[in-house]
């Protein structure tokens, strides 16, 4: 899936510009990575992607395949085929993981989807993430530890098969095992499907050791200022976001 970002200009409810002329474009079966100091706008860009009603797209696009979806609605999004596992997936009371899976399914493949079958499958994904079976017959999220909740966006991730994957903080609060048990399942789901884009945010180029990026920027103030391969990452690592802003200005002045 391609998708392209177009002078994004994204407001809050409370009118605070969060996203200031964002500018970003990823080709089909591309992985880009987002690096950014806290606060700056990555979660926000991640949310507007999928259509939050919390943010206002002011001005500026967001082209999927050559079309605008800025005024779709976000089930139309998701049918689409664009994912958010996101920063800090909410707990539902009420709603097993099973019947949300397979209701999100059906609502995104618009085809009846049978029970045994999806059983099967289901079973099959949280034996790839080492999840605990007893998962699917709980609430969603409810009293899930931080990192079994961050298995359970894969596990969607898996089951709905998106083409345009959005992994907001994907390694905050997975330990190291699992952190390789995820991102080998990110790994392999790219190998079996190979357009699919993914923009991963991250704090930590340890991941990028699992996943390997075509593509890092540094997002500072609601815009990408630098733009780089992994070995931006590991710089950023080294001499701070402050330093590699500075640096760049410096060298706009040239
Ligand atoms: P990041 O993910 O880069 O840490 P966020 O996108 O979560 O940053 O937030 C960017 C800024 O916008 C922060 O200052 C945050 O407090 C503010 N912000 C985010 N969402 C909202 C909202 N719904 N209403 C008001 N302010 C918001
Ligand atoms: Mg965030």
């Amino acid at each position: 899936m391609h998708i392209l970002m177009k002078n994004l200009v994204v407001k809050s409810l409370d009118n605070k510009t969060i996203l200031n002329d964002f500018n970003l474009n990823i080709a089909s079966g591309e992985t880009h990575v987002i690096m950014g100091p806290n606060g700056t706008g990555k979660s926000t860009l991640s949310k507007t992607i999928l259509g939050s009603n919390d943010y206002t797209v002011i001005s500026g696009d967001i082209l999927v395949d050559n079309k605008s979806i800025i005024k779709m609605p976000t089930d139309e999004r998701a049918r689409l085929g664009i994912f958010l596992a996101n920063q800090s997936p909410i707990s539902i009371e009420g709603v097993t993981n099973s019947e949300f899976l397979r209701t999100a399914l059906t609502s995104i493949t618009k085809e009846k989807v049978g029970i045994y079958q999806f059983m099967k499958e289901m079973n099959s994904c949280i034996n790839d993430l080492q999840m605990d079976k007893t998962m699917m017959h709980r609430a969603i999220n409810k009293d899930f530890s931080g990192g079994e909740r961050k298995k359970n966006e894969i596990l969607q991730m898996k089951i709905l098969k998106p083409k345009f994957i959005i992994l907001d903080e994907l390694d905050s609060g997975l330990d190291v095992d699992s952190l390789k048990v995820v991102c080998s399942n990110i790994n392999k789901y790219k190998e079996e499907h190979p357009d699919t884009s993914i923009l991963m945010i991250t704090h930590y180029p340890r991941i990028l050791e699992y996943i390997k990026p075509d593509f890092v920027h540094v997002m500072l103030k609601g815009q990408i200022t630098k733009s780089g391969t992994k070995e931006l990452a590991f710089e950023i690592e080294k001499k701070g976001y402050e330093m590699i802003n500075a640096m760049e200005e410096a060298s706009s002045y040239e």
